[in-house]
């Protein structure tokens, strides 16, 4: 389990800041800091995508936005189609989560490299390189993870192990993703037909889908990268995550200056019960 927290805390202090260029003023360290998102068995090329790109400038937005999109399972946008069995999805949500890593690594990058597609949103062309990146990192991370833990001791200890390595970090990883956008508090806007366009400017749309969370607890800021600074990282996300504690201070001033929305809850705890009021009252509707 400890390994699993870990691999999440690599995820958000090394690889997102160093995909978005923030990790070091050295384009190479950033490059090298991504990486180690295939490292641990993900793709740092579809990561990309669905992170940089779609999921920064469109956040929320059902339909293009990746990170809200899990299938059938979960009705996580009032644009989502309701199924029955969403009215349990609050109790039944916590397995799902523990899944996240393991479908990330094992089926959604394939899902993404074979169509070519993130969601609705085409992928960038890969080059030779990439290709070979991308196959070569899957391949080394079978053999590290699976292949020589099952030789060295057993399928059994194997699997028991690695179900307890990823369901930590997926749990984590979905938490602190889910905690920063799919709240009661936060908004999922449609855009205005015919032009197909957001009716707020960009920075208000952030500050209106994005959430912090626990920004006091110095232990959580650490090991989440400062990703429960998620408004800061949104307006900011070149901005290195060690700055956000103090920049939060400007923001928020100058959001109830300009009479804007800070969403913010003070606790992990409540973040996660807004999570799930949310997740129930998306089961009910
Ligand atoms: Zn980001």
């Amino acid at each position: 389990m400890l390994f699993g927290l870990l691999t999440a805390a690599i995820g958000f202090n090394v690889m997102h800041d160093g995909a978005h260029g923030s990790f070091s003023k050295e384009p190479k360290l950033n490059m090298l800091a991504a990486f180690t998102l295939d490292f641990l068995g993900a793709s740092s090329f579809m990561w990309n995508t669905k992170h940089n790109v779609i999921h920064h400038a469109y956040t929320n937005i059902e339909g293009v936005d990746d990170d809200i999109e899990a299938g059938i399972l979960l009705r996580m946008a009032p644009q989502q189609k309701r199924y029955g069995f969403h009215k349990y999805q609050y109790l039944y949500v916590w397995p799902l989560y523990g899944l996240l890593y393991i479908a990330w690594v094992f089926y959604t990058d394939y899902k993404k490299y074979f169509s070519s597609k993130v969601g609705n949103v085409p992928l960038k062309k890969l080059s030779v390189t990439d290709h070979f990146i991308f196959w070569s990192f899957k391949a080394f991370h079978f053999i590290l993870y699976v292949v020589l833990p099952i030789y060295t001791v057993g399928f059994w200890p194997w699997l028991i192990g690695f179900l307890f390595y990823t369901s930590s970090s997926g749990i984590i990883l979905s938490l602190v993703f889910q905690l920063a956008h799919v709240i009661e508090e936060t908004s999922f806007p449609d855009p205005v037909q015919p032009a197909n366009k957001i009716e707020d400017e960009w920075a208000i749309h952030q500050l209106k889908t994005t959430a912090n969370f626990a920004t006091k607890n110095k232990f959580i800021t650490w090991w989440v990268g400062g990703l429960n600074f998620q408004i800061e990282h949104h307006l900011f996300p070149r901005v290195s995550h060690v700055h956000y504690p103090a920049i939060s201070n400007i923001i928020k001033q100058t959001c109830a200056d300009i009479g804007v929305p800070y969403i913010e809850h003070v606790d992990m705890r409540s973040a996660i019960t807004s999570h799930l009021s949310h997740l129930k009252r998306m089961g009910e509707q």
